[in-house]
């Protein structure tokens, strides 16, 4: 008997008819012999309905209040799976996060799962039954509160319960057919990929491709789980992330894919006197203020007068922490005695990623040539292993995504399917 972990996305449960089509899916899996665990998300976009909600009535919320808040989603989803289920006459039981033993640090808002103890998960499964689990929460010993494992944490919950209860199959659900070249929302021409590594899904996840959530991906990598990433409205056997050695097989892509993310801001503070010592009193400031900062450039002074013995550095962060960071840096200005802060919320950024990288020449010439040819101004660049990253103008990101896209030879002749959702 396989024991088989399912996720299932906010789109796939997002209103009845769904929850019960889900249920019949499990149901499939629990009659074809296998133990299963499904975990799931809060309905359709109900995460941002409820984060609506508590910002018309708190212009701060608190973040304990807001945990407490944003779990109820995924508990109604729990429930309402678990009725469908025993309403078509198989058996199951519900379980919170806290229930199912996902134990977390006490970071509100962005926990890490710090052990997971599966005991009541067992039982159930041991007693022939279904185990329903709500995804994206967990529970803190210390401060005995409800935690939630940041947006997209419901693939994480998937990736820990089967690597806890070594499980022989990962599955995790969404509204489209696997892991794509890029989004198929944004470049209706990507191409779904049959079989991934586990290190280009970590950079797709990281540089903004919201397939999987990049804990999720961090976990399988960590504790070998592989994972299977497929729909809920079709039979398409979908994508493998590999993090076994199965994959070692596998003709490395030069390039897997292309992902993009607008949820960064960049900072450039001007005028930093050039001597040692100065960025590391930078980014202390930018660590105490409790940012995680992306891609960092100094441009070098060129020494040649006085006046020119200063850099700037510029480096880029979730928007949602630019404002702290500004205050925190303008505070220091007298220490550090750079001239200006200035900042820019309207950046996107494009990376294209692929294992091959490592072997191949003559990515970053397609891409510089692709983005040229497309008239697309580049702010910054960084680049890993297995990826180069550009900064541009927001709105020409899309613009650079499908001119680097096709640069590559990545657009598919048919066009990719999005069953379900809106995009949100
Ligand atoms: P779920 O609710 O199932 O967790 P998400 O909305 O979090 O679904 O993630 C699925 C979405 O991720 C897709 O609808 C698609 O728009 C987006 N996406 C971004 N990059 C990719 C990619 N490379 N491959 C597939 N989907 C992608
Ligand atoms: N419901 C949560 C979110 O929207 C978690 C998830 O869907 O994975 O972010
Ligand atoms: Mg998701």
């Amino acid at each position: 008997m396989a024991l088989i972990v399912q996720k299932y996305g906010g789109s796939s449960v997002g209103d009845a008819d769904k929850i019960k089509h889900v249920a019949k899916r499990v149901i499939a899996a629990h009659k074809a012999g296998n133990q299963v665990v499904v975990v799931v998300s809060a309905m359709g976009d109900t995460t941002d309905e409820l984060l609506d909600l508590a910002q018309q009535v708190s212009d701060n919320p608190s973040p304990r209040e807001l945990d407490m808040l944003l779990t109820s989603g995924e508990r109604i989803s729990m429930a309402l799976l678990s009725l469908a289920i025993n309403a078509l006459g198989a058996k199951s039981r519900s379980f919170t996060g806290s229930q199912a033993g996902i134990i977390t640090d006490e970071v509100h808002g962005n926990a890490r799962i710090a052990e997971v103890t599966p005991g009541r998960i067992r039982e159930a499964l041991d007693e022939g039954d279904i185990a329903i689990v709500a995804g994206f929460q967990g529970f803190n010993r210390e401060s005995k509160d409800i935690t939630t494992l940041g947006r997209g944490g419901s693939d994480t919950t998937a990736v820990a319960l089967a690597a806890a209860l070594e499980a022989d199959l990962c599955e995790i659900y969404s509204d489209v057919d696997g892991v794509y070249t890029a989004d198929p929302r944004q470049i209706p021409s990507a191409q779904k990929l049959d079989s991934i590594d586990v290190e280009s899904m970590l950079e797709l996840a990281a540089a903004g491709a919201k397939i999987l959530h990049i804990r999720a991906v961090e976990f399988a990598r960590r504790h070998k789980v592989d994972l299977r990433v497929r729909s809920t409205f079709s039979e398409d056997p979908g994508t493998i992330v590999y993090a076994n050695n199965q994959g070692e097989n596998m003709e490395e892509s030069v390039v897997s894919g292309v992902a993009t993310d607008k949820g960064q801001s960049k900072i450039i503070v001007v005028g930093i006197p050039d001597e040692p010592g100065k960025a590391a009193q930078l980014f202390e400031v930018v660590a105490e203020a409790g940012a995680n900062i992306d891609m960092i450039v100094q441009n070098t002074s060129t020494g040649i007068d006085v006046t020119d013995k200063v850099s700037d550095i510029s480096f880029t962060l979730p928007k949602g922490d630019r404002a702290k960071v500004v205050a925190a840096l303008e505070a220091a200005q007298s220490k550090i005695g750079n001239r200006e802060v200035v900042w820019d919320d309207e950046i996107g950024k494009l990376s294209v990623v692929g294992a091959g990288m490592r072997t191949h020449s003559g990515v970053s010439a397609t891409l510089f040539g692709a983005l040229a040819k497309a008239g697309i101004n580049i702010e910054m660049i960084s680049t890993s292993e297995i990826r180069i990253s550009v900064v541009t103008d927001d709105k020409q990101l899309d613009d650079a995504a499908r001119a680097v896209h096709t640069a590559f030879g990545l657009d598919s002749e048919i066009e990719a399917v999005v069953y379900a959702g809106t995009g949100r």
